[in-house]
């Protein structure tokens, strides 16, 4: 393919540190595409719409990390992109199916398209293809190409057009004439660069194990919604128009590739699409159809046949159906059914592990959502994020084991400092065990995890009031160390704001 951006073509990175040259042609460093990536990204932190559910957040990392491992394999990702680059994959409460790729390494992924697609393959088929996006530079590219626009503007058009992507006649009223232009250009990838993002993100799919008929059956999924006109629920197909050339170009791929498996019926791909079951109807509940769109869920859940045998196995779409109904039973307070659905789940998923821990998590979730705060159940493993952050939940509702529960997310935020629910979490157990400092710092934290730098900063200084109150509860012996830390964090907070509002200055 003549027309396709090689990599040898792309000009090196300029020194990190550097302020994106304007009026240049080649693409920004990674750290000033960062900057604007980390500027969109607190704005969407700050949205009602973003969620960081973390059940999905796992269902999600597990399909994210082998695309990462194998770009990195290929030489698609490289070191610097790597260390740069935010690698987020953000949860946004929309119904609508789609995903999209943010400058400095943001991507978004509406839940809609969770609950849209049929397989876990399907899913990587999408993630891999944004992912390339931000490997081959497409988005600086982009940027950088808008010679006369300042960046920080750019990041304001995309954030307009993302709230174009979500309410379309609110943001085309308030987008109007040359701006709407200039934000679908540069929302706007060329068809080079979209058959580029399909050719790469074929190979990274398909060499971290993923099935490449993934591919084809989120491009079926695709035909489909464009055949129906579907542009509403399918925003998606609105940045990926589905050209003749695509289509053939991925047909082609499958049948031209020697290696391609025959479509795997082991029981681990069963096991698969059974999680991936429970994971999309979780996604639309979580999607937030209201009360109309939750009672057929527990309707249909309801009418499902009791089986002879309490474990005898479901099939992935009964799982699914029954996953769903249980959480909107409870989404609609009925506490009993939820509870009773959940059940027959976990009975029919007790002796396949990989089945019975999203059902085991959903079943205290729902005892958690009906007020529960006596003899919560205990998880039987606690190593992924999902359960770590639930039974950390469960023993505060209880007030069980609170230093337990305090150690095991200081250690978690340690090797995850970027996680604003588990330090929000720790807030919590500070709190309750009358560690007013350090919960005033955990708060602080989450702030800045969010890269909401000024809440944080008034975090701080509470934290430096309580300290020259002398009523820094809890701290006893480590209120020295305690209280240099917070100085010390503090400092570089204000360090931060300072020069995000320099940058502001230069580039306004
Ligand atoms: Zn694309």
């Amino acid at each position: 393919m003549s027309t396709d951006l090689s990599r040898a073509q792309q000009a090196p990175a300029r020194p990190s540190g550097a302020l994106p040259a304007l009026g240049d042609t080649s693409e920004l460093s990674a750290s000033a595409e960062r900057r604007i990536g980390d500027r969109i990204a607190s704005s969407i932190y700050r949205d009602p719409d973003y969620l960081d559910d973390p059940v999905l957040g796992d269902y999600l990392q597990g399909i994210w990390q082998p695309l990462m491992t194998a770009a990195r394999a290929r030489g698609e990702l490289g070191p610097e992109l790597e260390t740069r680059f935010a690698w987020d994959v953000m949860q946004i409460r929309d119904r609508s199916v789609n995903a999209f790729a943010l400058p400095g390494g943001y991507l978004g992924v509406h839940m809609g398209l969770i609950a849209a697609v049929s397989t876990r393959d399907e899913l990587a088929s999408v993630l891999a293809h944004e992912l390339t996006h931000v490997t081959q530079r497409h988005i600086s590219r982009l940027m950088s190409k808008q010679k006369e626009q300042m960046p920080w503007l750019v990041a304001a058009m995309i954030l307009g057009a993302l709230a174009a992507s979500k309410n379309p006649e609110l943001a085309n009223a308030a987008i109007t004439g040359g701006q709407a232009a200039a934000v679908q250009n540069q929302l706007n990838f060329s068809r080079d660069m979209e058959r580029e993002a399909d050719r790469v993100g074929f190979g990274v799919m398909s060499d971290a194990g993923f099935d490449q008929l993934g591919f084809a059956g989120m491009f079926d999924k695709l035909q489909q919604a464009s055949r129906l006109n579907d542009n509403g629920s399918f925003p998606y197909l609105r940045s990926h128009p589905l050209t003749t050339e695509r289509i053939a170009e991925v047909k082609g791929r499958l049948q031209l590739d020697g290696n391609t498996p025959p479509s795997r019926a082991t029981a681990e791909a069963g096991t698969a699409r059974t999680v991936h079951a429970m994971m999309a109807a979780r996604a639309r509940v979580l999607g937030g159809p209201g009360v109309d769109g939750l009672r057929p869920l527990v309707i249909e859940a309801q009418a499902l046949p009791q089986p002879a045998v309490a474990t005898a196995p479901l099939t992935a779409r009964d799982a699914g159906i029954l996953y769903g109904g249980a959480l909107a039973a409870s989404r609609l307070r009925d506490h009993a059914l939820a509870r009773s659905l959940a059940g027959r789940l976990k009975a029919a998923t007790a002796p396949t592990r990989a089945l019975a821990e999203p059902a085991e998590c959903l079943a205290l979730e729902l005892e958690l959502a009906a007020g529960g705060t006596t003899a919560l159940p205990r998880l039987a493993n606690t190593s992924s994020r999902a359960a770590l952050l639930l039974q950390s939940r469960a023993d505060l509702a209880m007030g069980r084991g609170l230093q337990d529960v305090s150690g095991a997310l200081q250690n978690w935020v340690s090797n995850h400092p970027r996680d604003a629910v588990a330090w929000q979490l720790l807030a919590t157990a500070y709190g309750q065990q009358g560690q007013t400092l350090r919960a005033i710092r955990a708060d602080a934290e989450s702030r800045v995890a969010q890269l909401d730098y000024g809440a944080a900063r008034d975090r701080f200084r509470a934290a430096q009031d309580v300290i020259r109150s002398g009523r820094d509860g809890g701290a006893g012996a480590n209120s020295y160390i305690e209280a240099s830390i917070i100085d010390t964090r503090a400092r570089e907070i204000d360090q931060l704001l300072r020069e995000q509002a320099l940058e502001e200055k230069l580039n306004r």
